[in-house]
């Protein structure tokens, strides 16, 4: 990132309080282009003036002065201050106030300076920070909704503080922003009549993506940054395990090499004990909870138990790795529908899979498996009346640098699937729509082996 910081200025960042009266901007320059729109979005109705004109005005708040020449900017300050009229001079060569770029969410008002750095990394900063919860409104009519009557129950400021610091820390926001103003609102009668005890546990079902942690959805990123406990499995990609916070417990609940997983049962009951004890929880799952996750039988429980929890989606594999790899999973010309389908393995090691079904015209079917499960599968097409000549890739940890593809016929999936020597998790895609790839494949990294989920 350039820097033209000056080595003996420093940029303090002061807040200017300024009546939604009317407002004044000498000067030409972008900066006063900028102190201009600032003005405006705070309320003021703002004029460009020449220097003389400001000075003959008696109706101005304040004056934001950048003419180019520091002298006349001086004269101008001090003529405007001798009348009592609020006056400063726009930076320029490293003194003078900034005026930074605000974000425009309600209520709160977000500035960007570049703090005597380059302009370019604050508009980075403010393009970040648009990321902010754009149903950030719906919270703030809830908590106004809610304020007259918590002011009468708690009037002194210091418990009121506490509440709400309380009630909205925990996952109260969140629920609100998601839609569910029911629970937020029973959790809020709740916390007013136990005055202020600690705001109940809750479990956030959360789809961690199939791998880069970009494809985290807004809301996943907020709840996994909130989290006091994570349990997560195998699937998860380190990378977005870097994003839960060093305090938080992380719980493996997965398989280690010739171990086996946590049973269900179990996580299903340390999901319960958690929320139990208080805690925000998350479950991360890789993909989408609810495509081959088993999240329905994860919150089976907790509805039993009445144990307050949220679903939060994620890209699955399959819209993943399709895209990354450069095959449309459905196209006007080749594909109207796609499958996603999983092999369940029956006692003498077959699979069982509903061949019948998946072997359609113009049907793009994904497999999510292991590799291991490639030649009954290649077999069960073949024998449904599935052309040899049908293209398959097989893709190993999509969306990663570790992603590698590698396609072929179906009659030689086995082959290619051994031969390739590819390590888990691999999606395998079948159907024309593979073809696509020879035009389409944009995401190539450099590779090397990054880090990854263990196997
Ligand atoms: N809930 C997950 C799927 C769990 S089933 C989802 O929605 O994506 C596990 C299977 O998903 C793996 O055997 C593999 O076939 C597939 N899979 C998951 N992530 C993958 C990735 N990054 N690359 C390739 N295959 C992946």
């Amino acid at each position: 990132m350039p820097d033209e910081r000056d080595e003996d200025s420093t940029t303090v960042q002061l807040g200017l309080t300024v009546k939604a009266g009317r407002g004044a901007v000498v000067g030409e320059s972008d900066t006063a282009e900028q102190a201009v729109a600032a003005l405006r979005h705070a309320g003021m109705a703002v004029e460009r003036l020449q220097a003389e004109e400001a000075l003959a005005r008696d109706d101005l708040e304040l004056v934001l002065v950048d003419s180019g020449d520091a002298r006349a900017d001086a004269d101008i300050i001090a003529g405007l201050a001798a009348r009592g009229v609020q006056a400063h001079r726009l930076n320029r060569d490293g003194t003078g106030v900034a005026v930074g770029r605000l974000h425009p969410s309600e209520g709160v008002g977000v500035a960007f300076s570049a703090a005597g750095g380059a302009p370019v990394e604050a508009d980075l900063w403010r393009r970040f920070l648009a990321g902010l919860p754009p149903n950030y409104p719906r919270l703030q009519a809830w908590v106004t909704r809610h304020a007259a009557r918590v002011r009468r129950q708690l009037p002194e400021q210091d418990r009121r503080e506490g509440f709400w610091r309380e009630l909205l820390g925990g996952w109260v926001a969140e629920a609100v922003m998601a839609g569910q103003e029911v629970s937020a609102d029973a959790e809020l009668e709740r916390q007013l009549s136990t005055r202020g005890e600690k705001t109940s546990g809750s479990v956030f079902l959360v789809g961690a993506g199939p791998g880069d942690p970009d494809l985290l959805t807004l809301r996943a990123l907020r709840v996994l940054q909130m989290a006091e406990v994570v349990l997560y499995d195998r699937l998860v990609a380190p990378g977005v395990l870097d994003l839960v916070p060093p305090e938080a417990q992380r719980v493996y609940v997965g398989k280690r090499r010739s171990h086996h997983a946590v049973p269900q049962e179990t996580i299903n009951q340390m999901l319960v004990r958690f929320a139990s004890e208080g805690r925000r929880v998350v479950r991360l799952k890789g993909g989408d909870p609810f495509i081959f996750g088993r999240g329905g039988e994860e919150i089976d429980q907790l509805m039993e138990q009445g144990i307050r929890f949220e679903v939060i989606p994620g890209v699955t594999a399959a819209s993943g790795c399709a895209a990354y790899a450069g095959i449309p999973l459905t196209h006007r010309d080749h594909a109207q529908s796609c499958v996603f389908t999983t092999g369940h393995r029956r006692g003498d090691g077959s699979l069982q899979i509903d061949f019948e079904g998946l072997v359609r015209p113009a049907q793009t079917i994904v497999f999510y498996m292991g590799l291991s499960g490639a030649r009954a599968l290649a077999e069960g097409l073949l024998a449904h009346g599935m052309s040899g000549e049908m293209p398959v890739a097989l893709i190993q940890q999509g969306t990663t640098l570790n992603q590698r593809v590698v396609t072929g016929p179906l009659r030689s999936l086995e082959t290619l699937a051994e031969a390739s020597r590819l390590r888990a998790p691999t999606l395998v895609i079948v159907g024309e729509v593979v073809r696509l790839r020879e035009q389409l494949a944009w995401f190539q990294p450099r590779g090397g082996e990054g880090p990854f989920w263990a196997d």
